[in-house]
């Protein structure tokens, strides 16, 4: 099938995550799409496709030549809750010539904003009608694994090692890896297909921690408040304030790390407020740690009683010196983007991604590009040619 019918397939089902949901998955509509492919596995001559209880799919193509790695690669079903994944309208620019997008009367994709179109000269892109996400994250890596598998079942003579799929649920809310079946996905090393440019290969994200600053205040009635009353809201911008303003997301980029207020809510009697800390480096982390005790310190001094109380709580960690160990998954990428004539680079993430829980958890997984660019949003679009290099990226990696 033409990678571009299925990828349009796969956008027709909402998959939309849901970060308030207490289910697994966080929306039952996930699964739609989890028995879909597990049937278009099934037609393939796959047999062994399934999905689990938790909506996750599984599949395995055994090893047509001994002695090969075992190789899995992974991508995420749902989309962001960030806008909406429902009745999307895609619309295919062929031969895309550098202009202006007008993805309806009023919505336009422009290379001005986004200069990310202007690598994509003379491909068919595959972009929004500006009212919803298009699900390029990230459906485009399913519709890249898909023609992949289809192409190695056709070709028998291709020779590969044992191979693993994983489409997994709720990677947009943090939760993707958190019922990974390692035993049933059997693999040596991995690759999630869930970035943008193809030519890059991160296996470098943050290490991230949440803190979560409680504030006790004195309320007492504002008529006889005088000398008695502390708000704790009003602390609680003493807080922030007392933090480094360089060391916010929109002061930062690359390998510098930041501290985030997510979320703020308070009276005079309680308040709350919590950050993500995050940074490559493990020990600024840590510095960033240090940072926010002092404060508590300096607060708690300053008032006189315990009134602020920070519990921190580890959320992930960077891949980087895990995959350090065994480079194998890192070469292999690096010389299958080579055999396509792709020059390749690293990027690290500035965030977290499930390949890198998976990596502390002992199955290595960097993450490959999928041409999808603005991802979680109306100006999200995705290269068909793009999409069809990475399937020929993964079938360089598999054959030896
Ligand atoms: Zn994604």
């Amino acid at each position: 099938m033409k990678i571009e019918d299925r990828f349009l397939n796969y956008v027709k089902f909402d998959t939309q995550s849901d970060e308030n949901s207490t289910s697994t998955p966080s929306t039952m509509k996930q699964k739609k799409l989890a028995a879909y492919l597990v049937n278009e596995l099934h037609e393939m001559g796959i047999k062994n496709a399934v999905m689990n209880e938790f909506g996750e799919v599984y599949a395995r193509l055994e090893a047509n030549c001994p002695g090969m790695d075992r190789i899995g690669f992974i991508a995420h079903m749902d989309t962001s809750p960030d806008a909406s994944g429902a009745d999307i309208h895609p619309r295919i620019v062929h031969d895309y010539d550098g202009a202006d997008i007008w993805l309806n009367e009023s919505v336009v994709l422009s290379p001005k904003e986004y200069d990310n179109l202007l690598n994509h000269l003379h491909e068919d892109l595959i972009v929004t009608d500006g009212t919803t996400l298009l699900g390029a994250d990230d459906k485009a890596g399913i519709a890249i694994i898909m023609n992949f598998v289809e192409t190695l079942l056709s070709h028998p003579n291709m020779l590969h090692g044992d191979i693993g799929i994983a489409f997994t649920c709720d990677e947009e809310v943090g939760r993707g890896a958190e019922n990974f079946d390692f035993d049933t996905f059997g693999c040596d090393y991995a690759y999630t297909v869930d970035g943008g440019d193809i030519h890059v290969i991160a296996y470098e994200n943050f290490n991230a921690y949440e803190a979560i600053v409680n504030i006790q205040g004195k309320s007492i009635h504002p008529g006889s408040a005088k000398g008695k009353m502390i708000n704790a809201a009003l602390v609680g911008i003493e807080f922030n304030q007392c933090l480094n303003p360089l060391e916010t997301p929109q002061t930062t980029s690359g390998y510098e790390g930041f501290h985030h207020l997510v979320d703020f809510h308070g009276q005079c009697e309680q308040a709350v407020l919590t950050y993500i800390l995050r940074d490559h480096d493990e020990s600024k982390l840590m510095k960033k740690i240090e940072d926010f005790k002092i404060v508590e310190e300096y607060l708690n001094k300053k008032y006189g009683y315990e009134m602020i109380h920070i519990d921190f709580v580890e959320q992930y960690k960077n891949m980087r010196s895990y995959i350090e160990k065994d480079m194998r998954c890192v070469e292999k990428a690096q010389r299958a983007l080579n055999q396509c004539s792709l020059d390749y680079y690293t990027e690290a993430i500035r965030g977290g991604t499930d390949g890198a829980v998976l990596t502390y958890q002992g199955l290595n997984c960097p993450n490959l590009g999928t041409g999808g660019e603005n991802f979680h949003g109306k100006y999200e679009y995705v290269s068909i040619q793009n999409m069809e290099k990475m399937v020929e990226v993964l079938l360089n990696i598999v054959s030896e």
